[in-house]
């Protein structure tokens, strides 16, 4: 082991290494390694049974899922002391497994390298915090969160100081530049912010929050939730993408004063965002990827007035109504949920984007009008398209999508399509509560 290293190992006293990778949903997975064996891990890799994860497209009887660690990611885990985590990038029979979301991320950022660009994205993730009943139910954390717009409430942030403190302090460890965190719009749910990164950094460190997140709320008796919607009548947890393309000298290629919309969008940024349009129904199955994250892209509001997550297919000027919003020479992607996983989002939207920029796709007009308010006769005499209602749709756009398939493999894609039809026939076949209560004595 490197000198580097070795000191990194004792002055934190780290015990165990977690080698980590995350399955198809973007779930980490780990084992724990003793801190000797650390550069096993980097040189050959942990070895898992594939089949035992989703969607690693292997089979009881095959070679082993081999986790190779990147040095480049060794850190600590704050809130497990002893401990560091190292991400890995899966290999078979010694290559890198093609259904491997980090794997099929990294392809799609050395295309982009390739061009002398790098993807910069912030993510904003947003998340709801929980206590279980003795029954086993969920209740909200603070009883007393219950206004209608709860949104940057002093009272419900205070209240939840010490989950948030924990995880903001654990994350600056981490070299996480945290510089906002805010009471959302939903009773219960929270938001941080952090500076961007490059993709590959974005999607690991999202995967740390989720880590770090699930675990101080564990520790503190409370259940720190990503799911994309958590309840019907409010705002959803989205995971908002900010993108924007830097070359070499780390100019941002996406921003222009010039631009006659005032957007301060270069022509690379329009491409980029027509390539996401273009592929807004296909993106949704990995940006939305679970039954429950429809239910956030719904056509109208929640109690607190709006749902502030995209409905339609359309983008516009500091619209939060629409699927893309344009701060001001960057772009927002609004379409990912929490629920998300992050690799495959990221290697989906640049393959979309690239797709844009290749052919030179016009994205329209911007649209800047109340998408939560429009008419149905208005939007279709706009020619503006409806996103996928539900995790069918979006699966079999995704299906027709020869474009997506191509750029990110078929291997990821096919078996993502596999794990996710199994998903919506399981929740198609299950008989709710709603429906007992609606049809039970309905006859
Ligand atoms: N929670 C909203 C969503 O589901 C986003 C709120 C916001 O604009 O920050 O997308
Ligand atoms: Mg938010």
């Amino acid at each position: 082991m490197s000198h580097q290293i070795d000191t990194f190992i004792e002055d934190n006293g780290i015990k165990y290494i977690l080698a980590q990778f995350v399955d198809i949903h973007g779930v980490a997975k780990t084992k724990s390694v003793p801190a000797h064996c650390l550069m096993d891990v980097v040189e050959s890799g942990a070895g898992f049974a594939g089949f035992a994860v989703w969607g690693l497209g292997m089979e009881p009887h095959g070679p082993d899922f081999m986790a190779r660690g990147d040095l480049d990611t060794l850190s600590i885990v704050p809130w497990q002391p002893g401990y560091a985590r190292i991400v890995c990038d899966g290999h078979v029979n010694g290559k890198p497994h093609p259904y491997d979301s980090r794997v099929v991320l990294k392809k799609q950022v050395k295309l982009l390298a390739d061009k002398g660009w790098t993807l910069n994205t912030g993510l904003e993730p947003e998340f709801s915090l929980f206590k279980r009943n003795s029954d086993g139910s969920l209740a909200m954390v603070d009883d007393s969160d219950v206004l209608d717009k709860p949104c940057y409430d002093y009272k419900g942030l205070s209240r939840s100081r010490e989950f948030l403190e924990t995880l903001v302090e654990s994350l600056q460890q981490l070299d996480f530049d945290v510089y906002q965190i805010d009471h959302e719009d939903a009773n219960g749910q929270f938001e941080i912010n952090y500076t961007y990164g490059d993709a590959l950094e974005s999607a690991d460190r999202f995967t740390m929050v989720r880590m770090a997140a699930g675990e101080i709320a564990n520790d503190l008796g409370m259940v720190c939730s990503f799911m994309p919607k958590p309840a019907s009548d409010r705002t959803g947890n989205g995971m908002h993408f900010h993108l924007s393309i830097a070359d070499q000298d780390g100019n941002n290629l996406f921003h222009d004063d010039s631009d006659a919309n005032g957007m301060g969008l270069s022509k690379l940024a329009y491409h980029f965002t027509a390539g996401l349009l273009h592929h807004a129904k296909a993106l949704c199955a990995f940006a939305a990827p679970t039954v429950n994250s429809y239910k956030r892209l719904v056509v109208g509001g929640s109690a607190s007035g709006a749902t502030w997550a995209p409905a339609y297919i359309a983008y516009g000027d500091n619209n939060r109504s629409a699927m893309v919003r344009i701060p001001y020479g960057r772009l927002e992607f609004r379409l990912p949920d929490a629920g998300c996983n992050p690799y495959l989002v990221h290697a989906a939207l640049i393959a979309a984007g690239l797709d844009g920029i290749e052919r030179e796709l016009d994205p329209g007009e911007p649209q800047n009008i109340n998408f939560y308010t429009i008419s149905d006769a208005e939007r279709q005499q706009k020619g503006i398209d409806i996103l996928p209602q539900n995790l069918n749709e979006a699966l079999d756009a995704l299906e027709a999508n020869s474009v997506l398939k191509e750029r990110l493999g078929s291997e990821i894609v096919e078996e993502f399509l596999k794990v996710k039809r199994a998903e919506w026939i399981e929740y198609s076949r299950h008989v709710s509560d709603w429906e007992v209560q609606r049809y039970a004595e309905f006859f």
